[in-house]
């Protein structure tokens, strides 16, 4: 009988009760004068990791200190922690330039935007396998500033930092802070903002109701799509085009939101955060081509542009796609991802009348944004095949390889 109790109370205790956890504050000073952020990452528990290792490969992080003691190895800094509290504290370098003279980080003396899984470096971190991190991030800002983040705010410019299925929680995605005017929505259970520095000439009411049309179709694809979305704003000296962030991304403000081709950048950007894949060293044309394949397909569905405009811009990129030798390149862009939509709205076709149209590209789309990481041929062929019942033409690797005839 009390084994029996014993047994039944085992049972009935979550499993969480069986994990420990600590606190882990990412604390972040920003400072116009010196272009830099001091930051310093605090844990404080019972239990704490036994060693974090930070790469400090992008050469940005500076004035390295701990309580406890740091080892150098190359690039990266291996940090002991001590409980039952123990502090890292660096300085992190704001400004940052993306090729052709902007940036993609950036601080003046009105605003800062930047990204958070470069304020705190990538790392690797051993700890016991039942010890779990509860993380915030607090900012301490100047005068007259604000933050937008793409989590929930728990106090004054202090957000309560999630990452699922991680038990090392670090922060991710665009950040803006300063003087800033921003715009929020919910649109179709989507906690929405559009943020953007003060005085510059944004209009966040009408990105905000572009993407009102827009996103309720895009999360008809991705059912899965963050439940907190940032998009961030700006003009000059920022990178002139869209940048995909987790939960956000950055649009440079002379950008349309439908360009004079009809596809939308800021529809494509949407795609990368839903589906969050990379391509392997021959498979950037999936990410890419999905991205602008959707950026055409949404505003098809959500009556955006009609049926006709839809057709003549898939006209528009199948003769630039000629141009491209093959797809399975490194990087893709221009004729590659051109012809790349070709190749999606092929997949789509085949799909569906192997299906009867009972399904269609949308379920490949799913299946990769459900895996997320890298995506293959292989992977992305498979999930063909399983939507469509058998073989998919378009996807046949001397097709891909070689110029359309
Ligand atoms: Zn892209």
């Amino acid at each position: 009988m009390l084994r029996l109790f014993f047994t039944l109370l085992v049972l009935a205790l979550p499993l969480s009760a069986f994990a420990e956890t600590y606190d882990l504050l990412y604390r972040a000073g920003l400072d116009p004068d010196s272009g830099t952020a001091r930051v310093e990452i605090q844990l404080s528990g019972k239990e704490l990791p036994h060693e974090l290792s930070l790469n400090l490969s992008s050469g940005r992080y500076a004035d390295l200190k701990s309580d406890s003691p740091l080892e150098q190895e190359g690039d990266r800094v291996i940090w002991h922690p001590k409980g039952p509290e123990s502090k890292l504290s660096y300085r992190f370098t704001i400004d940052e330039k993306k090729g052709s003279g902007h940036y993609d980080s950036y601080i003046t003396k009105d605003w800062a935007i930047l990204r958070t899984d470069k304020l705190i470096p990538p790392m690797s971190v051993v700890a016991a396998k039942h010890l779990r991190s509860r993380a915030e991030l607090a900012l301490d800002l100047p005068q007259d500033w604000s933050a937008n983040l793409p989590y929930a705010e728990v106090g004054k410019y202090r957000f309560k930092l999630v990452d699922q299925g991680r038990r090392f929680i670090r922060p991710k995605g665009w950040m803006i802070a300063g003087r800033i005017g921003s715009r929020q929505d919910v649109i179709d259970g989507i906690n929405t903002t559009v943020a953007a520095p003060l005085g510059e000439n944004i209009h966040r009411q009408d990105i905000l109701a572009f993407l009102s049309y827009n996103l309720p179709e895009l999360k008809k694809v991705f059912p899965h799509f963050p439940r907190r979305l940032l998009v961030v704003t700006a003009g000059n000296p920022m990178w002139r085009g869209g940048l995909s962030g987790t939960r956000s991304l950055f649009m440079h403000a002379d950008r349309p939101m439908i360009s004079g081709n009809r596809t939308s950048s800021i529809v494509h950007e949407l795609v990368h955060v839903a589906t969050g894949i990379r391509g392997d060293k021959q498979s950037d044309w999936i990410v890419e081509g999905l991205a602008e394949y959707y950026s055409l397909e949404i505003l098809r569905r959500s009556g955006a542009i009609s049926q006709r405009r839809f057709d003549e811009a898939m006209d528009g990129l199948a003769k630039w796609g000629r141009e491209a030798p093959s797809l399975l390149r490194k990087r893709s862009s221009g004729p590659i991802t051109a012809r790349a939509v070709g190749v999606m709205r092929e997949v789509d076709r085949e799909i569906r009348a192997a299906s009867g149209g009972k399904a269609s590209i949308d379920d490949v789309a799913r299946g990769l944004a459900a895996e997320r990481g890298e995506v293959t041929l292989k992977k992305f062929r498979q999930l063909a095949e399983k939507a469509a019942g058998g073989p998919i033409e378009a996807l046949q690797v001397e097709r891909l390889r070689t110029p359309e005839k």
